[in-house]
């Protein structure tokens, strides 16, 4: 689950880490005039899940309180694309407002998962502000990468490799020194995959303060964290919360056949066929094991909730699940739904005759496949 910018704060305040004076969020509806602004200067932000709202219009100074809740109106339900949304435009929902600080210098600190290494991986570079990525490209040699045992958490003489490869003025070790330690903390105790401060500055008057944050969390570790289960999870659609709910896995793609699979992998290569065939996939759909009636109901309903559906593939093996049952499945589910479009259905596996028979003898207007190339085809054509 990724986390708002200000969301991500609200965690980095409990574990000491620095963050800029809170004047509000407000949301979509909420009166300008409600955010209590005690600053001459402050930074309106737009909270949506990008990195490079700066250069897209989503960070904005404003110099009096007369001129930041101009700027709020203007961003609040603004349309915000940046370099990490594809093309996307993000509709700004929330806004931060906090006290503008003066810059001295910015740097770009995080703790990252990484799998290559299997670790987790303090990553650091002295020049940090909005294009990290840039940077790894052009100058890979200015990135400082220190593993980090989580157990251990990050060792004094770590600190000090990382605080003199960074040019930082003495006075700072100590500060920043904690400032550090509590960020690895903090990755551990939220079962993180990213924590990043991007920029983490150093202001005018010496201090250390975390401008931006950027924290995604493990959803397989969700259940560990009650707190985090309780936010909205701001990434997903309403179907996808919808599937969710009722224990459907369940992500939306951009094609138009519905896709309804047992189990991951073969949800993966059934994906992967279609677009072999010629066609996009509406969505990744694991009915999950016990594909009872009630199961596939729920995920005819969920699939045909995505308005870009012109077609539905189901592709299901009978391991555990007899063929017969899942045939006797998609009759019970297909009279309760109001399906108009066409339906290819491939079974394989256990009793997979008998399935055949139940669904030719049904009387339902369905297509059968014998294997997943034809049923592909079969769903790309019926698109058409
Ligand atoms: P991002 O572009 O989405 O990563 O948003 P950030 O929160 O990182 O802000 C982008 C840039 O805006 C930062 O790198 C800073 O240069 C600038 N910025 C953000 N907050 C402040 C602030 O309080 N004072 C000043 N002077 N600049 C700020
Ligand atoms: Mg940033």
């Amino acid at each position: 689950m990724k986390l708002l910018e200000y969301e991500g704060k609200d965690i980095f305040e409990k574990y000491q880490i620095p963050i800029s004076k809170r004047f509000g969020v407000l949301k979509l509806g909420d009166d300008p005039k409600s955010v209590n602004i005690t600053r001459d200067k402050c930074i309106i932000k737009a909270q949506v899940l990008a990195g490079g709202r700066g250069k897209a219009g989503g960070v904005k100074l404003a110099k009096s309180k007369e001129e930041a809740r101009e700027i709020i109106e203007k961003m609040l339900g603004m349309e915000i694309a940046t370099h990490q949304t594809k093309g996307a435009a993000l509709k700004v929902k929330e806004v931060l407002i906090e006290e503008a600080s003066d810059i001295a210098r910015e740097i770009y600190l995080s703790i990252v998962l990484d799998r290559k290494d299997a670790t987790a991986m303090l990553i650091a570079s002295s020049e940090g502000g909005t294009s990290i990525e840039e940077l790894a490209h052009s100058n890979p040699e200015k990135i400082i990468k220190i593993p980090v045992d989580l157990n251990e958490g990050f060792q004094e003489f770590q600190v000090r490799e990382l605080f003199f490869k960074l040019g930082f003025d003495k006075k700072l070790y100590k500060e920043f020194s904690a400032l550090v330690k509590n960020l690895c903390r903090l990755f551990k105790d939220i079962d993180a995959n990213l924590v990043e401060i991007n920029p983490l500055v150093i202001t005018t008057a010496g201090e250390l303060l975390a401008i931006d944050s950027k924290i995604v969390t493990d959803d397989n570790a969700l259940f560990r964290h009650k707190d985090l289960q309780a936010k909205e999870d701001h990434e997903s659609s309403e179907i996808e919360k919808e599937a969710k709910k009722i224990g459907i896995n369940y992500i939306g793609l951009d094609g138009n056949i519905g896709c309804m699979v047992n189990g991951a992998g073969l949800a993966m290569a059934t994906l992967d066929t279609v677009k072999l065939a010629g066609g996009n996939a509406a969505n990744f759909l694991d009915v999950g094991g016990g594909a009872t009636v009630e199961q596939i109901t729920k995920a005819f309903q969920i699939i045909l909730k995505d308005k870009k559906v012109k077609a539905v593939l189901v592709n299901i093996f009978g391991g555990i699940m007899k063929c017969d049952d899942i045939a006797n499945g998609i009759v019970e589910a297909t009279k309760k739904i109001n399906l108009n479009i066409p339906l290819i259905v491939r079974l394989e596996g256990t009793r997979v005759k008998e399935g055949k028979q139940i669904l030719l003898n049904s009387g339902i207007k369905l297509e059968q496949a014998d294997s997943l190339w034809e049923a592909a085809q079969k769903a790309v054509s019926g698109t058409n």
